[in-house]
């Protein structure tokens, strides 16, 4: 029994530790326009703009995929702030969005 809990305790050890490294390693730097933007969108996650969410709707916007005015519950206004703050923030490599209201 104590050899079945000992076996126990360092398996799950060896699998935090495996985890642990492995959000270290595999860590991916996300674009942090994304999340400006989803703070602008009305975050009801409805997806009335045909994505599966507000977050992935800011990724279409940013990847010129996506239509503001595909956001229904958005108004002028949003779209409005969003494009102002993406004709003052390029991405790393000083690209602009060319957004599409
Ligand atoms: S339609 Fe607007 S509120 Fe609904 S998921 Fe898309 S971006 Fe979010």
């Amino acid at each position: 029994m104590t050899v079945v809990i000992v076996l126990s305790v360092a398996v799950s050890v060896i699998l935090a530790l495996l985890l642990s490294f492995a959000s270290v390693a595999l860590h991916v730097e996300e674009d942090p326009r994304v999340q400006d933007i989803v703070d602008m969108l009305p975050n009801q996650n409805c997806g009335l703009c045909g994505n599966p969410g507000c977050k992935a709707m800011a990724v279409s916007v940013l990847n010129e995929d996506s239509r503001l005015s595909q956001c229904k519950p958005g108004d002028q206004e949003m779209r409005e702030s969003i494009r102002d703050y993406l004709n003052e923030h390029p991405d790393a490599s000083g690209e602009y969005v060319k957004v599409k209201m």
